[in-house]
């Protein structure tokens, strides 16, 4: 139906009612659980990764992008970086200076 040169709401047919409040179904469960997968990310990303005990920055609040890759400063980010290189490089198994 057109409504002043629009188009107003949908109301699906009676026979297509079953399939349309099957799909809001479903769509209701994936937004659920996207906001649970999202808190869950945000409750393992709530503090430095570099266990200083600062809040982890954030690019954005919107699509939460993680800055200093999980840390909350540029600092302890390099911290975090040389202290997992330094780990790695000593579980390698035929390291010529051990
Ligand atoms: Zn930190």
């Amino acid at each position: 139906m057109k409504v002043s040169g629009r188009y107003g709401t949908f109301t699906p047919k009676p026979h297509q009612a079953g399939y349309y409040a099957k799909r809001a179904q479903r769509q209701q469960q994936q937004r659920q659980a996207q906001a649970t997968s999202l808190r869950a990310w945000l409750e393992q990303h709530k503090s430095c990764a570099n266990s200083c005990g600062q809040p982890v920055a954030f690019y954005d609040t919107i699509n939460y992008a993680l800055r200093y890759s999980g840390c909350c400063s540029p600092e302890c980010e390099s911290v975090l970086e040389a202290r997992l290189t330094e780990k790695a490089f000593a579980a390698k198994p035929n390291n010529p200076n051990p």
